[in-house]
């Protein structure tokens, strides 16, 4: 039989993967990638990174699918709503399950494997919410979930005898220490992304998605702005990222607009701010004081901040004293 398997390159799903070779299942891999992935922290190898190792391991194919646009429009508006911070996890859950079907289609798979345990996750594996998003995705009965399958209705893949239920696990609740030693059995020692990494599960980063979902565009490219240094909300249309160190600031050089003001130290150490919306006077001189407070001044009181408006000609130099602690963190988002 040939089945689609979701193939995060997590503990989980890489056990099932390892199981399911054994049970003689010809297996699809699909890793879907959202822009929120973090599996792969120092982005040296890219979060599908250890899906494809397992899979070339395994020699399986691996598809690996980006979940991008599709993904920000459940992000913003998700029918099943939020986790603790901004995951919407059922919705996610349905989108991954619905493009899995359309690829068993296209391969002729005849049902899905996931590495899911019932109770590990509060939002998408409880057994109703289990039911609920097999169904929404139309895969009624077609979805196996080797590790906790004795625990669940038996799916259409035990029924009809394709795969051996007395060989399926009752795994369930949000200790990894069953998958652990199941991994050791078989000879697994390599799973970097054991928990999964998905920066909608953060509280930090959560409040910035939530900021940007309220003044917006959201989009793509700020997206990928709220992942890279400090934020400010200035107004309701206008706010100011500031560079963490030399990575980040060379970003915010990259992705700086023609008409978006950009701020830098001139004659000392210090991070490059990138202004984005409405820049009015007062958030020019803001953002100069925030870069003096992140420069490093040594014992001067203040420095020469550049302020330059990107596709508008010669920067302008503004003396600035570093803002006070207390205005920083009431505009920090
Ligand atoms: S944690 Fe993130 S990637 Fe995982 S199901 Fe939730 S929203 Fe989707």
């Amino acid at each position: 039989m040939k089945a689609v398997l979701l193939l995060s390159g997590g503990l989980d799903s890489t056990l099932v993967a390892e199981m399911m070779v054994k049970e003689g299942i010809e297996l699809v891999a699909v890793n879907y990638k959202t822009p929120f992935c973090q599996c792969d922290k120092k982005g040296v190898h890219g979060c599908a990174h250890t899906a494809l190792t397992v899979a070339s391991r395994l020699g399986i194919t691996c598809r690996v699918i980006n979940a991008g646009d599709d993904f920000l429009k459940v992000l913003q508006h998700p029918k099943h709503g939020y986790g603790a911070n901004m995951n919407p996890c059922q919705d996610c859950r349905i989108l991954f399950f619905k493009k899995a079907k359309e690829i068993m289609a296209e391969t002729g798979a005849s049902f899905m494997i996931t590495g899911e345990v019932v109770g590990q996750r509060p939002m998408s594996q409880q057994k109703r919410q289990m039911a609920m998003i097999e169904k929404e995705a139309g895969l009624e009965g077609l979805v196996l979930r080797p590790l906790s399958a004795r625990l669940l209705p038996p799916s259409i893949p035990e029924e009809k005898g394709w795969v051996d239920r007395e060989r399926m696990l009752a795994i369930s609740g949000r200790s990894r220490k069953p998958q652990v030693a199941l991994a050791k059995t078989l000879g697994l020692n390599d799973y970097p992304c054991a928990a999964g990494g998905c920066l909608l599960t953060d509280p930090a980063f959560a409040r910035r998605v939530r900021d940007l979902k309220v003044h917006g565009p959201f989009d793509m490219p700020n997206i990928e702005l709220l992942k890279v240094g400090r934020h400010f909300r200035l107004s309701e249309r206008a706010k100011l990222v500031v560079g963490r160190n030399e990575q980040e600031n060379n970003f915010l050089l990259r992705v700086a607009r023609p008409g978006e003001p950009v701020f830098k130290t001139i004659d000392v150490a210090g991070p490059v701010a990138l202004g984005r919306g409405d820049f009015l006077p007062g958030h020019v001189e803001f953002a100069a004081r925030a870069v003096a407070w992140y420069a490093d001044l040594g014992a001067r009181a203040s420095t020469d901040i550049s302020h330059t408006v990107v596709g508008k000609g010669e920067a302008v130099v503004i003396p600035s004293r570093p803002l006070a602690e207390e205005e920083l963190v009431k505009f920090r988002i």
